[in-house]
């Protein structure tokens, strides 16, 4: 079986886009009932101890690049405590399952990470259950296209905001108080930040946003010895898209038409970036954003 160590050409290594990526499911959507369905690395991941004995927070990591890192961590040795909204119970139970086979430690907490009582519970849930917090990966995100600024509400606004700046500002806040040098915050950007879309005005403002508040936060909390870094990645597979991220229409394109490797990336291929950057390699990487585009060229 092929894993991410296998010498495989890029171009063809997962499926091009074609009609049949074209699907709509309502928010937040089901990773079980996309077709064809996105490599978490649940068959691809192989892990070789890189984060032997580790406690992590992961947020949306019921499915897409949360549910690809949290398996990652587990089979890298980590214990992991999930957040992922109740309606994706049956995404999170599969994660459980693999996180468990791993032989590691699988807490679920499921909540909305808008909520601020909510955010600080998941950092308590994991020094409880846990013993205590040395990873967060904040990759929980909102994302819904809207082509013109009037229709734009500031609901939807508000919630964008909410989920994809707000939630990190509270997580991290609640984790640092918690953990020990050597700990690692992760969180994610997107090419959004450096290509923004139209149709994603509020979306890709917080994706810079995001960009920002980690280069800050690292030089802040470098003398406690974290590291805070961001994974920025291109056009990914995953139930965002279908779910309101993306016309249905544009899912016929989706990744290829941008990226020069003609296709979208899958979860799996962004688990390597949160690991690297979660694990002691990272040592002396702080402050910095890697993106995971296909090739598309960022600043
Ligand atoms: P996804 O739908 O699989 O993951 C997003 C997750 O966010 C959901 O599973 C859900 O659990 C969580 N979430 C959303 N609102 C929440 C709320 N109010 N409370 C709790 N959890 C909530 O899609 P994904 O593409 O894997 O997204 C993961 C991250 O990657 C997001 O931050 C997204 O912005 C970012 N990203 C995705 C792409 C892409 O093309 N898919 C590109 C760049 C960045
Ligand atoms: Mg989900």
């Amino acid at each position: 079986m092929a894993d991410q160590y296998t010498m495989q050409d890029p171009t063809t290594q997962y499926p091009k886009p074609n009609e049949g990526f074209q699907q709509h499911q309502d928010g937040p959507g089901l990773e079980q009932s996309m077709s064809p369905k996105p490599d978490a690395g649940e068959a691809t991941y192989r892990g070789s101890g890189r984060l032997e004995g580790r406690r992590a927070v992961v947020t949306g990591a019921d499915s897409g690049i949360g549910r690809a890192t949290a398996i990652a961590f587990a089979r890298e040795g980590a214990d992991v405590v999930l957040s992922y909204l109740p309606e994706e119970e049956p995404d999170a139970r599969e994660v459980v399952e693999l996180i468990e086979q791993a032989g590691r430690k699988a807490v679920s907490l499921p909540g909305d990470v808008t909520d601020e009582a909510y955010c600080r519970q998941l950092i308590d849930t994991a020094v409880a259950e846990l013993g205590g917090i040395d990873i967060l990966a904040n990759i929980a995100g909102k994302q819904q296209y809207v082509e013109d600024i009037a229709q734009l509400s500031t609901e939807q606004f508000d919630q964008t905001y909410k989920t994809n700046v707000y939630a990190m500002f509270w997580l991290c806040q609640a984790a640092i108080a918690h953990m020990p040098p050597g700990s690692t915050i992760i969180n994610t950007a997107s090419l959004e930040a450096y290509q923004p879309a139209p149709i994603l005005l509020d979306y890709a403002s917080t994706k810079w946003a995001i960009n920002g508040f980690s280069k800050s936060l690292a030089q802040q909390v470098a003398s406690k010895g974290i590291r805070v870094n961001v994974v920025a990645p291109g056009p990914i597979w995953t139930p965002l898209q279908v779910a309101g991220g993306q016309p249905t229409q544009a899912l016929a394109q989706f990744g290829a038409a941008q990226s020069p490797l003609g296709r979208p990336g899958q979860p799996a291929e962004m688990a390597p970036a949160y690991v690297f950057l979660a694990s002691p390699e990272s040592s002396y990487v702080s402050g910095e954003t890697i993106t995971a585009t296909g090739g598309v060229p960022t600043p």
